[in-house]
This record gives C-alpha cells, sequence and structure tokens, in this order.
C-alpha cells in the first residue's frame, strides 16, 4: 500500500494587512479530513473533486461562492479534473448559474466524449446532467477578492493527491482573474496549463493564468520529470521559473508516484496546505 499524500491550494496572492486565519483553519480541517479519507481507501480523484468542490462552496477563496464578477458584473467560472492513470480530463470555461464547477468538470469527463465545455454549451450539458444551479446569483456570491493594485489580481482554488493504490488526481477551481472580460478563459480549465496529472505527477497552479497558459505550466512539470529527470521539487521550480521569465506571478502545488509533495510559488504568498506520508500537515498563507 502506498502512503497516500495530498496538496491543497487557496491561491496565489495575500495581503500583508490582512489576516488568513480563517483560510488556514479552513485548510487545516480539509486537509486532515481528505487525509484520513485517502487512508480509508479513497481514490485521489474523488478526494480531489470532493476537497475543491469543499473549498468552493466554503466562500473563502475566489472559486465557487467566494468567486467574484467579470466586467460585466457577470460570474463566469472556470474548473478542470484530470486522472493521472486513465488520463481522462474534464473541464468547463465561462460557466454561470451551477454551484459547483469542479463537479461540472467531472461529469463532462465521466458524462461526455469531450474534455472542455464552456459559455452556454456547458450550461446546457450541466441542465441535462441534473447539477445544482445557484438560483440566485447576487445573494449567493460572495466575492472573497481582496482589494489589490497589482495587474490580474488572482484567486482560486485546487487539490492534488496520490491515493493508497498510487493513483494520482489533480482538480482546480476558479472565479478567475478580477475584472477580466466577457468570454476569458483562464489556465484553469486549459488541461495541461492549469491541471496536469498522469502516472508521473498531479499539479494544480494559481496566479496571472495567461503566463500559466503560455507556459502550459502544469504539463511542464511533467516533462521536466520525464525527460529532464527531475525530481518533482526541482520540475516546479523550473516550471514556475518559466512563468516568472514570461513576467507571471503565481504558484504550483504537486504530487507525485514516489510520494514527493511541494508548493512554490513567486506570488507575495499562496494559500495552501500538505499533508505529507508520515502524517505530518503544513498549512500556510505568506
Ligand atoms: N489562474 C487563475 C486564472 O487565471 C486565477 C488564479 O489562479 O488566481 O483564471
Amino acid at each position: 500500500m502506498t502512503a497516500p499524500v495530498l496538496a491543497l491550494h487557496g491561491g496565489a496572492g495575500v495581503l500583508a494587512t490582512r489576516s488568513y486565519e480563517a483560510e488556514i483553519t479552513h485548510l487545516t480541517t480539509l486537509a486532515k479530513r481528505s487525509r484520513k479519507e485517502l487512508l480509508a481507501g479513497k481514490s485521489a480523484l474523488d478526494t480531489v473533486v470532493d476537497a475543491v468542490a469543499d473549498l468552493e462552496a466554503s466562500g473563502l477563496y475566489v472559486a465557487g461562492k467566494g468567486s467574484s464578477p467579470n466586467v460585466d458584473g457577470r460570474y463566469e467560472l472556470d474548473a478542470a479534473v484530470m486522472d493521472g492513470l486513465s488520463r481522462q480530463a474534464g473541464a468547463v470555461s465561462a460557466l454561470t448559474g451551477f454551484l459547483s464547477p469542479i463537479r461540472a468538470a467531472r461529469a463532462v469527463m465521466e458524462q461526455t466524449p469531450h474534455v472542455l465545455l464552456v459559455g452556454r454549451g456547458a450550461e446546457a450539458f450541466c441542465d441535462k446532467a441534473g447539477l445544482m444551479k445557484v438560483e440566485n446569483p447576487d445573494r449567493y456570491y460572495t466575492p472573497a477578492a481582496d482589494p489589490d493594485p497589482r495587474p490580474f489580481p488572482t484567486g482560486t482554488v485546487g487539490a492534488v493527491a496520490l491515493d493508497c493504490a498510487g493513483r494520482l488526481a489533480a482538480a482546480t477551481s476558479t472565479g478567475g482573474t478580477l475584472n477580466k472580460v466577457w468570454g476569458r478563459v483562464g489556465d484553469t480549465a486549459i488541461i495541461g496549463s492549469g491541471t496536469w496529472a498522469d502516472e508521473r505527477v498531479a499539479v494544480s497552479c494559481t496566479g496571472q493564468g495567461e503566463f500559466f497558459m503560455r507556459a502550459n505550466a502544469a504539463a511542464d512539470v511533467s516533462s521536466r520529470v520525464r525527460y529532464a529527470g527531475h525530481n518533482l521539487a526541482a520540475g516546479v521550480q523550473g516550471a514556475l521559473e518559466d512563468v516568472a521569465r514570461l513576467g507571471g506571478e503565481g504558484g504550483l502545488i504537486a504530487v507525485d508516484a514516489l510520494g514527493e509533495v511541494t508548493a512554490r510559488f513567486n506570488s507575495p504568498g499562496m494559500k495552501r496546505a500538505i499533508a505529507h506520508a508520515d502524517g505530518a500537515i503544513e498549512v500556510a498563507a505568506g
């Protein structure tokens, strides 16, 4: 039996002027619970989807309930999930009106032959699949974004896990960058850019999505491990340096099939939690 590991993130970027106690408490509880579930035999795929759905519903991060509207006042959300062994993947982008974008992404993966559905097509699919709706967006959403003067202020949630059977999975969900334009698609929903899992690694990114897309950051971690012989930490660092070289800011969480787990960022902080193979839990925001 493999000792399970997992990592969670609640988005890149923190303000020095405010406390993240609620987020830290939430991430700690969720990491402990998710690890317990993995130890009890839950799959990496179920674990990352359930953890991200919990992060979405909490309203504490810029994803799900905590999402901010785009410049037109609409809540357009992105999410993706990938199962490492099967390389099955599902994603939604610019989705409006549904409670859990990550459950919508999973439904795309399991109930269609496609990987990514967007906008009105995604909504029609979610409706048919019977996914839960947001009845009153103005009352449901409680934007969690901090006022942030930098370009492309960010916020996202993600989870990566290795389960007892040695399987890897990654899931990411976001309200996107603040003030994004109508129809904008970020890295979160793009398999390989913001979300990736295969037989070697599982990766979830957060930050200025356009740069993560141009670096194909999440899949780049796997390429570095596979072709350059990097260990997980070096692969993640290399991918992050490529994002930074392009001028981008953000972070990545990753696990590998050997039970390594890491979180790196070049943003001012990243809300995150890691559950190591020996049961140690690390949680931090800055
Ligand atoms: N990467 C996300 C996006 O560009 C935002 C974030 O991670 O904060 O949509």
